[in-house]
């Protein structure tokens, strides 16, 4: 395989990092005496940029890149994912390592905000040469993490068996088992129950809390997914769990359509057999970009980026929008989304149930103590409808988009830890 040339020496378009900018900028004029510190946000606080070179099965050598930024530390040591995918980018890294420090404030998490990633198509590589590159991607990055600096986690193309071999690799470099260092492990390695789904349980919670808000009930509502991976498929069967029917699903494979229900079990079985959702002999197929614009109460995106834009935002007919995805949704599509009157919970708030978790787990590792599925389950839901309560609240006192709202919440909690903290040295 040949190694990819370095993405971030190219380009000038506008990525993810311009959108996180965006946002910020429109929620300045909403923070009072912190708006002065608001350039705090619009910088990460540090980026590593490391080659990853690791021999691959064949005997040849091959090189990927990787990054881990921290973008803000005020409110606790860096958290968020590691992604594994293709296209992986600075910008997007940068990205959503902020989004990580807004939505760890928004849900009053004491952590900052970080990511990692690697440009890499896991599909493409073997479990062992997944395992070279994971190790050695951790021993990279290994002086920047740790257990009260930087807690890593799964984020797409990454799971529970990556999580291992981070937890092991930097254990074995330290010379003593660290559990706390990652989230997002098996269970038997210090991993938490109910994390694998705590992700698309908090995306439910936060749809069926807004959904309470307009008197849309639940039952029998309809429900289109974009994405069936591991916040998508989780979303799509809890939703199914409470009786509403899930009409649409779409993955990287295709998408499938039935108006009379989807049982996302049955398509679980599918994908688990064939690979995708595709050929799905139980529903219709239709292209995957109609996925977003099928007539639903709930649209959950729960892909990637960039997904809901100005070119398909106006013809989007969802009552409400819940973001598992991070950045699924431009801000010219949010004004467009505004002004049809969706709700959009956006993804610093729909998707926080996976850090919720992690954070749960970084608890118990750290007294060796650990909880049953129902109590994680129950701070789970109790965290996440506080949070929308909260952030409710400020959207209907100031008249701003959800979005807008949580970012008031979350940029006023960094802001004045910033400012208690001062600037040392
Ligand atoms: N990658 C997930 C996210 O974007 C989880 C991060 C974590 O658990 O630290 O929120």
């Amino acid at each position: 395989m040949k190694s990819e040339p370095l993405s971030f020496l190219s380009g000038t378009h506008v990525g993810p990092w311009e959108i996180y900018l965006e946002q910020v900028d429109r929620v300045t004029p909403y923070l009072g005496k912190y708006a002065v510190l608001v350039e705090h946000l619009k910088r990460p606080k540090r980026i590593l940029v490391v080659d990853i070179p690791i021999h691959l099965d064949d005997g040849s050598v091959a090189h990927f890149e990787g990054y881990r930024v921290h973008h803000n530390t005020a409110r606790g040591p860096a958290k968020g994912g590691v992604r594994y995918h293709q296209d992986v980018t600075m910008s997007e890294v940068m990205a959503l390592s902020a989004w990580m420090t807004i939505k760890n404030a928004a849900v009053g998490l004491p952590y900052g905000g970080g990511k990692g990633g690697v440009r890499v198509d896991p599909r493409k590589l073997s479990p062992g040469e997944l395992e070279r590159l994971t190790r050695r991607y951790t021993s990279e990055i290994g002086f920047l993490i740790g257990p009260d600096k930087d807690i890593p986690a799964p984020d797409v193309g990454t799971g529970e068996r990556e999580m291992a071999w981070m937890m092991d690799t930097y254990s074995m470099n330290i010379g003593r088992t660290a559990s706390g260092v990652v989230t997002g492990k098996p269970v038997a390695v210090g991993g938490s129950l109910g994390r694998r789904d705590a992700t698309g349980r908090g995306v439910f919670v936060a749809a069926a809390a807004a959904a309470e808000k307009i008197k849309l009930p639940v039952e029998g509502a309809r429900v289109v997914v974009q994405g069936f991976g591991n916040v998508g498929s989780a979303a799509a069967r809890i939703f199914h769990d409470h009786k509403a029917r899930v009409v649409a699903i779409s993955d990287v494979t295709g998408a499938v359509l039935n108006e009379a229900g989807i049982d996302p079990y049955d398509l679980l079985a599918h994908v688990a057999a064939t690979g995708g959702v595709r050929g799905y002999p139980k529903a219709a197929a239709i292209p995957a970009p109609d996925v977003l614009t099928v007539p639903c109460d709930f649209l959950v995106p729960a892909a990637l980026e960039g997904q809901i834009t100005k070119d398909n935002a106006w013809k989007i007919e969802a009552r409400i929008i819940a973001e598992g995805a991070n950045g699924p949704t431009t801000p010219a599509a949010d004004d467009i989304l505004l002004e049809r009157g969706t709700v959009v919970v956006p993804d610093v708030l729909a998707n926080a149930g996976g850090v919720t978790v992690s954070y749960f787990e970084w608890v118990q590792d750290f007294n060796s103590f650990f909880w049953s599925e129902a109590e994680i389950n129950q701070r789970l839901e109790r965290i996440m409808k506080n949070a929308f309560e909260a952030i409710w609240q400020v959207h209907q006192e100031k008249k701003v988009s959800l979005r807008t709202a949580t970012y008031i919440v979350a940029a006023t909690r960094v802001l004045e830890a910033r400012a208690l903290r001062g600037l040392y040295p």
